[in-house]
C-alpha cells in the first residue's frame, strides 16, 4: 500500500530497497542527511562521472549514444519513484532534471505554500489571541525574512532529499539539463545523446502567462518568483480566483498587506458548487480581501511603478491599483520545448500529452505521467500515475486512471476538502440522489475553537446508497474528507459510515449525523 505523505511520496514496498524507514518523506529526508552526502557535482561533472560509472557508451558514427533500458524525463512526483522501481527491477535507467529536483510541489508548489499558510495562520491566530483570553502586549509584527527562511529550510530538506535519493540509487544515472526528444527512442540532454526502449515523461507544468494587454509593461510575480519574496507587498493584486490565487491571497492578507483578487468569471473557484464559491468568498472578504468578479477583459498598466489592473478594458472606475501583481490564471504543460514532434507524440490543443487509461502515449514505449498529461493536476494524482505505470509494467495489475476518485484540497483557512462529484455534476447526471448538509456552526469542535465558518455537504445515490461526492469546508476539512473518500473506495453504502461510532469531539463525528438527515436532491434543495 502506498504511503502518500508530504513532499514526494515513497512507496513502502519490499522490492524498493532504497525506500527505507517509513512512508514519511520528511523523516526520510532528515534521516538521509546522516548518510554520506550526495556528491555536490556541477552538471557536467555529474554527467561525466555518472556516464563513466554506469552507462555503456556505444560509438555511433557521429557521436556517442548512451544506451539505457529506460529514461525518465523530469523529477516531479512520479519520476523519482518510478526510477526507483525501474532500477529495482534491474533496468539501467537515466533520469534527466533541468532545474530543481522534486519539481513543482517540492520547490514552488505545495510544500512552500503550506509553510506560508502555517506562518499566515500563526499571525491570524495571534491577532485573535484576545478572543481566547490570551493577551499579547504590543502589536503583531511580521518578520518576512524569517517567514521566507523557514519556508526555504523546509524546501531545502525536501529538495536535497530527492537529489540525494537519486544520487544514491544504484543502476541510475542522473543528468542535469534540459531533455529533448531527438527521435523515437532518443533524448538529448546537454551534449549527450541517450537512447532507451522505454521513456517516461514527467515534466510537469508551469504558470500560464496570458496574452494580457499591458503585461509586458509591468513586473509580475508567479507562483515560482513569489518564492523569492522576503518583504510584505503593500497591496498585492492577484489575478486568478482559483486554488493557487486564493491561497496566496489569504496568506499575504494575513501577513498584513492589502490584497485584491480579480476573477474573470462570476464566481471564485468556478469548478466547485455555487454555495462553496459563495462561502469561500465570504471567508476571504471577512478577512478584508477585496474580491472583484466579472472582470470580463483584464488589462494592466504601469502607473508610476504601481500596477493598475483595469477590469473591463475600458476607461472607468473598474480598476484596481496595487504595488505588486501575482498571476495565477492556470498552468501550462512543459511540452513546448520537448521535441515531441521528433518522436511523433501527440498533444491536445492546450499542449497536454494525450495518454490512454494506463498513461501510454500514442507512441509505443513512451508514457506520460503527472500534470503534463492533463489527467490530474495534483501531487497525489502524479504519484498515482507512477503507481499505475509500475503496476501495469511489473505487477500484472491493470490499474487505470479511471479507477481513481477525484479528491483535492484548497488550503485556505479553513480548508476545503473535496471528493467525488460536485452537487452540480450529480444534478447534471440526472440520477436520483440524496443530499445532506450541515453548517460548521453546528459542529461542537468548531464552536469550541471559535472557528465556525463553512459547511459540510454529502451526496448519495438514492438507489445504490453509495456516496457520490462530498465537500467539507471547515476546520480540518482536508483531513476529515478522507473518511468519506475511503468509504467510496471501499465501494460500500453510506450506511456503513452512518452506523460507525466516531470520537467526540471531532468534526468527523458529525458525518454520521449528517448522513442520518439526507433529503431528496430536488430543485428546492439547490
Ligand atoms: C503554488 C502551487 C501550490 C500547489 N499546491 C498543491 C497542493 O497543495 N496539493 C497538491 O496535490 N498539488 C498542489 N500543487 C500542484 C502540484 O505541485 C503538481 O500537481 C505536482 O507538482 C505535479 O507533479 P509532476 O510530477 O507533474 O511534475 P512537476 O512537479 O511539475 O515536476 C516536473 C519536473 O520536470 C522538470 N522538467 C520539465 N521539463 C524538463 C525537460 N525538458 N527536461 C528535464 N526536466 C524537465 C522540471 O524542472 C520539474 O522539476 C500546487 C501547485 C502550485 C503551483
Amino acid at each position: 500500500m502506498a504511503v502518500a505523505l508530504n513532499a514526494l511520496h515513497i512507496k513502502a514496498s519490499d522490492s524498493c530497497k532504497n525506500q527505507v524507514i517509513s512512508g514519511n518523506w520528511t523523516l526520510w529526508a532528515v534521516l538521509t542527511r546522516g548518510r554520506p552526502a550526495a556528491r555536490n557535482l556541477n552538471s557536467n561533472e555529474r554527467s561525466r562521472n555518472s556516464i563513466s560509472d554506469a552507462a555503456s557508451a556505444v560509438k555511433d558514427e557521429q557521436e556517442m549514444i548512451h544506451k539505457y533500458d529506460a529514461i525518465v524525463i523530469g523529477t516531479g512526483q512520479s519520476g523519482p519513484s518510478l526510477a526507483q522501481r525501474l532500477t529495482t527491477e534491474g533496468m539501467k535507467t537515466a533520469v534527466i532534471e533541468r532545474k530543481l529536483f522534486g519539481g513543482t510541489c517540492v520547490n514552488v508548489g505545495c510544500i512552500p505554500t503550506k509553510t506560508l499558510v502555517a506562518s499566515a495562520r500563526s499571525a491570524y491566530m495571534a491577532r485573535r489571541a484576545e478572543d481566547f483570553g490570551v493577551m499579547i502586549n504590543g502589536s503583531i509584527q511580521m518578520d518576512m525574512k524569517r517567514v521566507k527562511a523557514r519556508k526555504d529550510e523546509v524546501v531545502r530538506q525536501s529538495n536535497e532529499g530527492v537529489a540525494n535519493w537519486l544520487e544514491n540509487m544504484s543502476n541510475l544515472t542522473v543528468y542535469e539539463g534540459h531533455g529533448r526528444f531527438e527521435g523515437l527512442h532518443t533524448v538529448r540532454v546537454n551534449d549527450e545523446l541517450l537512447e532507451a526502449d522505454k521513456i517516461f515523461i514527467d515534466v510537469g507544468a508551469r504558470a500560464f502567462i496570458p496574452d494580457m494587454p499591458g503585461l509586458s509593461e509591468v513586473n509580475y510575480l508567479t507562483n515560482s518568483s513569489i518564492m523569492a519574496v522576503d518583504f510584505l507587498p503593500e497591496h498585492l493584486v492577484v489575478i486568478g480566483g482559483s486554488y493557487i490565487g486564493l491561497e496566496f491571497a489569504q496568506i499575504y492578507r494575513r501577513f498584513g498587506g492589502r490584497v485584491s483578487v480579480i476573477q474573470r468569471g462570476e464566481r471564485l473557484i468556478p469548478r466547485d458548487d455555487e454555495d462553496v464559491s459563495a462561502a469561500v468568498k465570504e471567508i476571504l472578504e471577512n478577512e478584508g480581501i477585496e474580491v472583484h468578479l466579472n472582470a470580463t477583459c483584464i488589462a494592466v498598466e504601469n502607473r508610476g511603478g504601481q500596477v493598475a489592473a483595469k477590469l473591463d478594458c475600458e476607461t472607468g472606475p473598474r480598476e484596481v491599483v496595487g504595488s505588486h501583481l501575482l498571476l495565477a490564471v492556470g498552468r501550462h504543460p512543459n511540452t513546448d520545448d520537448l521535441g515531441l514532434e521528433k518522436a511523433g507524440i501527440e498533444t491536445n490543443s492546450r499542449g497536454f500529452i494525450m495518454v490512454d487509461d494506463q498513461l501510454r502515449t500514442n507512441v509505443p514505449g513512451i508514457w506520460a505521467m503527472g500534470d503534463v498529461n492533463g489527467r490530474g493536476g495534483f501531487t497525489h494524482t502524479s504519484y498515482n500515475d507512477y503507481e499505475i505505470v509500475a503496476a501495469n509494467l511489473f505487477d500484472n495489475d491493470p490499474r487505470r486512471v479511471t479507477d481513481r476518485i477525484f479528491c483535492s484540497a484548497l488550503y485556505i483557512d479553513p480548508p476545503l476538502g473535496r471528493v467525488g462529484k460536485t452537487e452540480r455534476e450529480v444534478r447534471k447526471s440526472g440520477r436520483k440522489a440524496l443530499i445532506g448538509k450541515m453548517m460548521m456552526s453546528r459542529v461542537s469542535r468548531a464552536r469550541e475553537r471559535s472557528e465556525t465558518q463553512g459547511f459540510m455537504k454529502i451526496l448519495v445515490d438514492a438507489e445504490t446508497k453509495k456516496i457520490l461526492g462530498a465537500t467539507i469546508l471547515g476546520i480540518g476539512g482536508d483531513e476529515v474528507v478522507h473518511s468519506i473518500l475511503d468509504i467510496m473506495y471501499a465501494d460500500v453504502p453510506y450506511t456503513v459510515i452512518q452506523r460507525a461510532v466516531h470520537i467526540h469531539p471531532t468534526v468527523t463525528e458529525l458525518i454520521p449525523t449528517m448522513l442520518g438527515d439526507l433529503k431528496q436532491l430536488t430543485e428546492a434543495s439547490a
